[in-house]
């Protein structure tokens, strides 16, 4: 299968290249030239078959012709190590719990895929891979944890410095070895523009073998449709699921779109935002507005231009109307956030977080208008993560910290303070040439 950019669809690559280059030099995002839906070999079994059956059979869409049967399986198992728990709160209002991976948000699921993926499309080069990675707060931890001591490689971590919580933090400055986190004295916005000048440095990029781990990778973007599939088959058979998406860079919700294209039935889907309600702006008006991020407490969406829009953009061929038919945006502000955590708490004994609460608000809004209809919540992030604002609202000891966020806490921490300015930064990263 080929890959082209969305600025150029005529302007082709193989899989290797789209994985490994990340971002086409036109400044567009690699997609599949072809989507094939699933068969009806899948629909005939697809509700009995395991996770990873259908992250094999998901992943083949999209991978089979390049990565031998054999090889895809191995990287799907060896990826999805833990479930995505359906669980319902009340009639009609599901909770797909993505926190079960080793660094508590769903951003395990693309990285574990992606580093598995990238292991195998460059088995056999003799040059060490160099990922570099802007994050908000859960990706750095999910791709370090991915790469951590994985030989031929090193990743390069981009952060906003006071912008992450501090357990997000530790998951970035405390793992050490192949893994280096630069403290940015800027927004999120900031590291990712860092991030794009070095790829667009031709020399540079070249000459340290730079791959990207953004969520504008394609191996991060499918691995997160496999959990769409699976929680929906989890309802019963004839109710279409409305998916709420609590979004920053809108891969997951992207992935999801790639689930519909892929053959699965989805009433809707929901763009729930924090305050940075780009998104949710467009679909009201059809007027794409960019603007610097704000901060909230659901810090992961702290996005004020999402990478993956151009992605929506091109699977609706860029066609408003049609984008708005599919999905419905609603953006919540930190107030009504805090007040929702409390309210799920004392309704249902559930502990959910600053994201997924974004989404809760959503499901609930969408139910009222809309009765009668399955909404399942994806819970993008394990409460524990953001510890600070689950106490305000709940108070002290109200979330139970798991084992493997609880050693990294133990262990010191280490980053490189760097600006804004982006000649330091390419001067910093020369000095990592070997
Ligand atoms: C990354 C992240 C999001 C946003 O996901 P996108 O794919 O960027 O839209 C939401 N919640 C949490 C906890 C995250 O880590």
């Amino acid at each position: 299968m080929l890959y082209h950019s969305t600025a150029n669809p005529g302007s082709r690559v193989s899989l290797k290249e789209a994985i490994l280059r990340s971002l086409p030099a036109d400044n567009g995002l690699y997609m599949p030239d072809i989507i094939h839906p699933l068969g009806d070999d899948f629909w005939r079994e697809w509700r009995d078959l395991s996770f990873a059956e259908i992250g094999f059979r998901v992943a083949s869409a999209f991978f089979g012709e390049d990565v031998p049967a054999a090889e895809l399986r191995e990287i799907v198992d060896g990826s999805l190590t833990f479930d995505a728990p359906l669980v319902q709160l009340a009639p009609g209002d599901f909770v797909l719990e993505l926190f079960h991976g080793p660094t508590l948000a769903f951003k395990d699921f693309g990285a574990r895929f992606m580093a598995r993926l990238m292991g195998y499309l460059t088995r056999g080069d003799s040059r060490e891979l160099t990922v570099l990675v802007a994050t908000s707060g859960d990706t750095g931890g999910a791709v370090a944890s991915a790469f951590y001591k994985v030989p031929g490689t090193g990743v390069i971590i981009l952060f906003p410095k006071g912008k992450v919580s501090p357990l997000q933090e530790k998951q970035l400055t405390a793992l050490g070895e192949n893994i280096t986190a630069l403290e940015i004295d800027g927004s999120f916005d900031d590291c990712q523009r860092l991030v794009k000048s070095a790829f667009l440095d031709a020399d540079l990029s070249e000459r340290l073998n730079l791959t990207s781990a953004n969520s504008i990778n394609l191996a991060r973007l499918v691995p997160q449709s496999f959990y769409y599939f699976h929680s929906s088959r989890m309802l019963p058979p004839g109710v279409e699921p409305v998916f709420v998406v609590p979004s920053g860079n809108f891969g997951n919700l992207t992935a999801g779109l790639l689930a519909k294209r892929l053959g699965l039935m989805v009433k809707k889907f929901v763009a729930a935002t924090n305050r940075n309600d780009v998104v949710p702006g467009y679909l009201s008006t059809g007027l794409y507005q960019p603007r610097p991020s704000l901060a909230t407490i659901s810090n992961a969406m702290d996005v004020g231009a999402p990478s993956n829009f151009v992605r929506m953009l091109a699977l609706f061929g860029n066609d408003w109307k049609s984008m708005a038919g599919d999905i419905d945006g609603m953006s919540f502000d930190d107030d009504r956030t805090r007040a929702a955590i409390r309210e799920v708490q004392s309704l249902y004994e559930y502990q959910i977080d600053p994201h997924g609460a974004v989404g809760w608000l959503a499901a609930r809004k969408w139910r009222a208008a809309h009765p009668g209809n399955a909404t399942i919540v994806l819970e993008t992030a394990h409460p524990a993560k953001f510890l600070e604002v689950m106490e305000a609202e709940l108070g002290p000891g109200c979330v139970e910290i798991p084992e493997r966020l609880a050693c990294l806490g133990r262990r010191p921490s280490h980053a490189v303070p760097l600006g804004v300015e982006q000649q330091p930064f390419i001067s910093w990263l020369r000095g990592q040439i070997r």
